[in-house]
């Protein structure tokens, strides 16, 4: 466990003073921000757009596209206002409902954010799918949600719903962005044709407003309901745990197909009134830092795998651009290794800030702060206005552990906003979450003296050894220290003796062979570093590791084809083993 603790002397951030900020904070304070709607309604796409609009903003860039090609064409708030606002005529022109849902699929193309806004104005609930997902994906979000319209493109229409579209009897409506496809509906002319103003849909703050599937990480994606209230989460998040500001140029790296490229790829930077970068292309260094540099990101939100390949990259790619701009960069999604943290002070002059959340919070529930010391491989302090505990489950019971660096699961004190209203038709599934006063999240944690929390694993993950409890996090950031290292997944398998025994399956940065000395150096390496007991036994090399969609590892796909098992739910498989 790494003692290390990265100072912080911040002349200005929004949130100075953590302990004096969680005395004071009031959820109905933070909500007191927005706007709100008459009668006590409430409108994400209204706090996102026509507030500022109304406020004299119009004119303020609100998305900057780079497009596949590096062309940047800019949208005001104005405009995408105005764009909204079409597009929600379109959908009431076509008998589209309060509630009724609109799916995205698309990539990240302006028409996506456009969608996004205009479905919450008409007051229906918006689905975005990663583009990249095949047909049965497709399909059974698009039978879960009980989709009513979908927005997404000629070839992908073709390709990927054609086949399946009469199975989602629900669907009534497609509109293509690039013309029309048979079958689909060319969305241009009907925009061309609607008013740019519309009066936005007076939601209630239950009023549902958004549809996720959580990544897959663990097994069959659930539908999580969010509704218009979350906003009130985002906003404040995106202030106090993002740093956001008024004007900053702010690029968060997520695809809206996971939750965290809609929270903060749509939401929270538009209600905090920042430019929001949008880049079309896939991960890639060299492009990754130009924009960076070139467009002075002010705050920057990516994931632990963009970062392990930044740093697989080296120093070297960054050349001679210099980011002075850079102001605050966070990660999500993952556990970012001590070794990741120290790499970016290094590279940066600044940390990455770790902070932890879910599709179930909605927004980001522990984070380290611009004005708090970051302790590397800490996700940081619960969010002020978020209780948050470290507990144990028996039965109905649920018990708080508070002794320091006690292993638990991490649990949070239910009726934040952005909290979760419902895992779509599995009611039972929902309510097992909560328990005794608390939502369980099904990570396993710690907190230490100075309230920290440190992430142990998933609960699924926990290897038990020999009579040790053996989080995977421990074991991958012991290996990430080693300079050979890119990237590492660690799993338990079956032991006669020891009950369990633990493997690790390792990537190489360029340059390193995947040799029988390398592998002796480091077990050697991690049995210093950790001691035999929780050392990995045995290391496999691999070229890349099983990941979903939104980055993560899937150890459980590690798992099962190492013991030949099932592999259960592999929707959201991104890159696989080779
Ligand atoms: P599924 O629930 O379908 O198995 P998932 O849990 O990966 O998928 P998400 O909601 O996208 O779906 O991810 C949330 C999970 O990601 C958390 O429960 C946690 O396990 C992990 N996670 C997110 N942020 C962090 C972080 N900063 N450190 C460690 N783990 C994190
Ligand atoms: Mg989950």
């Amino acid at each position: 466990m790494s003692v290390q603790r990265i100072r912080k002397v911040m002349t200005r951030a929004n949130m100075s003073d953590y302990d004096a900020m969680r005395d004071s904070f009031d959820w109905s304070d933070a909500q007191a921000l927005l706007d709100g709607l008459p009668d006590g309604h409430l409108n994400i796409a209204h706090e996102a757009l026509d507030r500022h609009v109304a406020a004299g903003h119009g004119e303020q860039a609100a998305l900057r596209w780079i497009d596949k090609s590096g062309n940047r064409t800019d949208y005001t708030y104005a405009d995408l206002a105005q764009q909204a606002n079409r597009f929600a005529n379109v959908l009431h022109a076509r008998g589209l409902q309060k509630g009724d849902t609109v799916y995205g699929l698309l990539g990240r193309v302006p028409e996506l954010y456009i969608a996004a806004l205009g479905t919450l104005k008409a007051g229906c609930v918006f689905c975005p799918l990663f583009s990249a997902f095949g047909p049965e994906p497709i399909q059974a979000r698009m039978q879960i949600g009980e989709a009513r319209a979908l927005i997404t493109t000629t070839r992908l229409y073709k390709r990927k719903v054609a086949s399946i579209r009469d199975t989602v009897e629900t669907l009534k409506d497609v509109f293509t962005i690039d013309g029309a496809a048979e079958g689909t509906t060319d969305l241009a002319p009907l925009m061309a044709a609607a008013s740019d103003s519309f009066t936005t849909a007076q939601t209630l703050p239950e009023d549902p407003a958004l549809l996720h599937f959580t990544s897959g990480t663990t097994g069959k994606p659930k539908g999580v309901v969010h509704v218009h209230q979350a906003v009130v989460a985002h906003d404040t998040t995106g202030r106090i745990a993002l740093d956001l500001r008024a004007g900053d140029i702010y690029w968060c790296t997520a695809d809206p197909g996971w939750v965290t490229g809609t929270s903060y790829g749509i939401i929270a930077p538009l209600t905090n009134r920042a430019t929001m970068i949008v880049d079309e292309a896939e991960f890639d260094v060299t492009r990754w830092y130009d924009i960076l540099s070139t467009e002075g990101v002010n705050v920057w939100y990516t994931a632990p795998t963009a970062i392990r390949m930044l740093m697989k990259a080296g120093a070297d790619a960054i050349g001679v651009r210099s980011f002075p701009d850079l102001r605050f960069m966070a990660s999500v999604g993952e556990p970012l290794n001590p070794e990741a943290v120290i790499w970016s002070n290094d590279t940066f002059g600044m940390p990455f800030h770790d902070n932890w959340w879910q599709t179930e919070t909605g927004g980001i529930m522990i984070a380290n702060y611009a004005a708090m010391d970051v302790k590397p491989g800490s996700m940081g302090k619960p969010l002020p206005g978020i209780t948050a505990g470290i507990v144990e489950v028996s039965g109905n019971t649920v018990t708080e552990l508070t002794a320091p660096m006690a292993m638990g699961e991490l649990a949070l004190r239910p009726g934040w906003p952005s909290m979760m209203r419902a895992y779509l038709h599995e009611e039972a599934r929902y309510l097992k979450c909560f328990k005794d006063g608390w939502y369980l999240s099904g990570d396993l944690a710690m907190r230490d003296a100075d309230g920290y929390y440190w992430f142990v694993g998933r609960a699924d993950d926990l290897i038990k050894s020999a009579g040790h409890l053996i989080g995977p996090f421990e074991v991958e950031s012991a290996l990430m220290e080693h300079e050979a290292v890119a990237e590492v997944g660690v799993i338990g398998l079956p032991d006669e003796t020891a009950g369990q025994i633990v493997k690790a399956y390792v990537a190489l940065k360029p340059g390193y062979a995947p040799t029988d000395d390398l592998r002796l150096d480091l077990i050697g390496h991690a049995r210093k570093r950790l001691g035999p007991a929780v050392a990995p036994k045995e290391i496999a090399f691999r070229q890349n590791l099983p990941k979903t969609r939104s980055g993560k590892i899937m150890r459980r796909l590690l798992k099962a084809r190492e013991m030949g098992l099932p592999e259960g739910d592999i929707s959201t498989l991104e890159s696989d083993e080779t």
